[in-house]
């Protein structure tokens, strides 16, 4: 099965691409469907938000789109950044600056829990729909660690662990991640679909 995925970020192109490569799915990037919109993600939740870039996507390239929609829920900042984790402080500040910024609105608060979130949703030229969801807890740390992942990797500590979500390998990090379970689940669902698809055919 070949996917489009409706996201011009490379981290995320090669954590999807290896996460869906496990399960035999195949990815291509919008840019290599031959289409590079930027949808305007004006949904009020993360699944409104991926839905409208994956629908942006199958209009563009009329195949098969999949798109996630993701970021850092921090308790201490009441859910946020969320929905506006891409654009917190602007889209043109460094993460390393981003980073900071959130530590130190967490700094001074006893609650230092967080969580990402992810919304995966895969959309069909025949309108059918499939999605799926993932979070992972944690806490943000009191100063950046690691080099691995993107964006707020160093300063989330997952459950369980004593480093940032950075110091682990794309393989660690996929399989206890937001995305990781996303997918996976996404994966399961679309097996399905395409199993039930088979069987009408056949029936035909
Ligand atoms: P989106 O591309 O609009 O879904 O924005 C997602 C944003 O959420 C990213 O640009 C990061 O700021 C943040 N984010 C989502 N997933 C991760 C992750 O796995 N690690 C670090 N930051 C993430």
């Amino acid at each position: 099965m070949k996917l489009v995925l409706a996201s011009n970020n490379q981290d995320k192109l090669r954590e999807i691409r290896e996460i869906l490569g496990e399960f035999g799915i195949e990815i291509i990037s919008q840019g290599e469907a031959g289409c590079n919109i930027d949808a305007q993600e004006n949904g009020s939740t993360f699944q409104e938000n991926a839905r409208i870039k994956a629908l942006a996507a199958m209009r563009a390239t009329g195949l098969p789109a999949v798109a996630d929609d993701s970021g850092l829920e921090v308790n201490a900042m009441g859910g946020g950044p969320g929905i506006y984790s891409a654009r917190y402080g602007g889209r043109d500040l460094s993460y390393d600056i981003k980073n900071r910024m959130i530590i130190d609105k967490v700094a001074g608060s006893d609650d230092r829990g967080a969580r990402f979130v992810c919304s995966a949703v895969c959309v069909f030229p025949n309108g059918d729909e499939i999605c799926a969801d993932g979070v992972i807890n944690g806490s943000i740390g009191t100063e950046l660690q690691g080099n691995g992942g993107f964006g707020y990797d160093p300063i989330f500590i997952p459950d369980g662990y004593e480093c940032s979500i950075a110091c682990l390998s794309d393989a660690e990090k996929n399989s206890i991640s937001h995305r990781g379970k996303a997918f996976k689940d996404l994966s399961e669902k679309l097996f399905r679909y395409m199993e039930k698809c088979d069987t009408k055919e056949q029936g035909k």
